[in-house]
């Protein structure tokens, strides 16, 4: 690949309990060009179940390591993210098509876990309760789980990553990464600086190959005590009935349908900001982008046409041009679906204010689009996008637009832009989703719990509680004393 400064992070080959392993065989295309980029092997259940043995051998010795000593090799792999994050970026924008401003944000964001789990590694802490008798004392120990099983999608390539392999290592599990196969060579690059670090032989490996029977092994090898699955909703769905015979604990962040609500009172400008980073960041393919905008009736005119003023500022292109800021579709199926909603609310009424369609450059750029007139009974108003497209609904009351905003299997991210102090606290409380942007379009940050409810999912990702999913609970009750 041209430009690397370190041409050797382009990696063709899986990397199971210590060792590069397989043979360069499935195409990675630049979905900008179309052009091969890398091949990585095509492994299956065999490997899969390689790389959750050496992960099942790894974990009492990375276990039994001074909490100290992971937090040093997490902190050197953190260190050389940081210094390889011109590289790491370069990779992911030729293998996902984000503009690389984007993709070294993400890489700053994925670091940023890694950090933070080096840090709370040393935090781990367990609890001593009152006793219920006088000769006893109880003792409340977080321990390891065990190896755990992370399936990750293509649109955070690097960062869904970290965030769960962060936690997991810093709590003394060992882990098995499938990435997905648009954009392993990510994936690929972030285990050899793991290595680099000193992570030791079998506590992660990166496994790319067929979903279906790696993702079989995962939930169903004994070995395996968590599966940490970021994806969409269907295949959760499949992965936890899959894990239910070995009972193993999953820790879900699906799909999303989240509105964004913009109330009379609002600073319009800062709205109209907010909706544009939240609905066409990574070109509207993230699991917490708009996808739904509700404005209230005496601002819907005029918040309109700011918004369509501000999408004409939008530059599509390939995310390697300076200057672009919205890149292609991950793949030709991806257009297929924005075209069919598009198609559905325009013949059910909605009306295109900007864009609607391919893009000239073709392939799989397509126009940053807003709808206006869009209704409740659209299948945009059920239906993910996943697409650059601002559906615009108009309300009357609050009332009115927290049922809409409920009315969805979803609650992953939300999103409303008020002033009045007691609204803020009414919608935010009212809205049954996992995480609400107040004035804010942007919410995402090691810091804070990631997840959602209802159908998009369970557990949190990130901040203390990121590492819950990775510890089980043992209590000791001392007695005789
Ligand atoms: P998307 O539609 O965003 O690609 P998916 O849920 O299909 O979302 O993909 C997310 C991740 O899940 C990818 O790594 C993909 O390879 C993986 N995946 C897809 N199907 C399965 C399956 N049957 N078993 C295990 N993993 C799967």
């Amino acid at each position: 690949m041209d430009g690397l400064s370190d041409p050797t992070l382009l990696i063709e080959r899986a990397y199971v309990g210590g060792a590069w392993t397989g043979e360069p065989e499935v195409e990675v295309t630049d979905p900008a060009t179309g052009e091969v980029v890398g091949r990585v092997p095509n492994l299956g259940a065999e490997a899969a179940t390689a790389a959750v043995e050496a992960a099942s051998r790894a974990f009492k010795p990375w276990a039994a390591k001074l909490a100290k000593e992971r937090s040093a090799i997490l902190r050197r792999w953190y260190e050389l993210i940081v210094a390889n994050r011109d590289d790491l970026a370069l990779i992911m924008t030729r293998e996902q098509g984000k503009p690389l401003a984007e993709a070294k944000g993400e890489i700053d964001y994925a670091a940023s876990f890694v950090e933070f789990f080096a840090e709370e590694a040393k935090r781990i802490n367990g609890d001593t309760l009152p006793s219920h008798r006088a000769d006893a004392r109880i003792l409340v120990l977080r321990q390891p789980a065990g190896v755990v099983a992370a399936i990750t999608p293509w649109n955070f390539p690097a960062a869904m990553i970290t965030r769960k392999c962060a936690p997991a290592l810093a709590a003394g599990c060992t882990v098995v990464v499938k990435p997905a196969m648009e954009t392993p060579l990510t994936a690929l690059a972030l285990a050899k600086l793991a290595e680099q670090a000193g992570i030791p032989a079998g506590a992660l490996s990166v496994v790319t190959g067929d979903a279906k029977p790696i993702g079989e092994v995962f939930t169903s090898h004994p070995a395996v005590r968590v599966v940490s699955f970021t994806g969409s909703t269907e295949v959760g769905k499949l992965l936890m009935r899959q894990s239910a015979s070995t009972v193993k604990r999953v820790a879900l962040e699906l799909g999303g349908n989240a509105p964004f609500i913009v109330f009379d009172d609002a600073d319009l400008d800062a709205a109209v900001e907010g909706a544009m980073v939240s609905k066409y960041r990574n070109m509207g393919q993230t699991c917490v982008c708009a996808n739904r905008i509700y404005v209230q009736a005496g601002v819907y005119d005029a918040f309109a046409e700011k918004l369509v003023a501000a999408v004409a500022k939008l530059k599509v292109g390939r995310g390697v041009e300076d200057g672009v800021t919205q890149g292609p579709l991950i793949t030709p199926k991806a257009v297929d679906k924005v075209e069919r909603l598009l198609a559905d609310a325009t013949a059910k009424g909605a009306k295109v204010l900007t864009g609607g369609g391919r893009h000239a450059l073709g392939g799989t750029f397509f126009e940053p689009t807003v709808l206006g007139g869009v209704r409740q009974d659209m299948a945009i108003a059920r239906e993910e996008a996943f697409g650059p497209v601002a559906p615009l609904f108009r309300f009357e009351t609050e009332a009115e637009v927290i049922d809409y905003a409920n009315a969805t299997e979803y609650g992953l991210a939300a999103y409303f832009y008020a002033r009045d102090v007691g609204r803020i606290f009414r919608v935010g409380e009212a809205l049954e989703y996992g995480m609400v942007g107040i004035n804010s379009g942007l919410i995402s940050t090691e810091l804070a719990p990631f997840g959602g409810v209802k159908e998009s999912g369970q557990g949190r990702e990130g901040s203390q509680r990121g590492v819950d999913e990775f510890v089980d609970i043992k209590y000791l009750l001392v007695a005789g004393l």
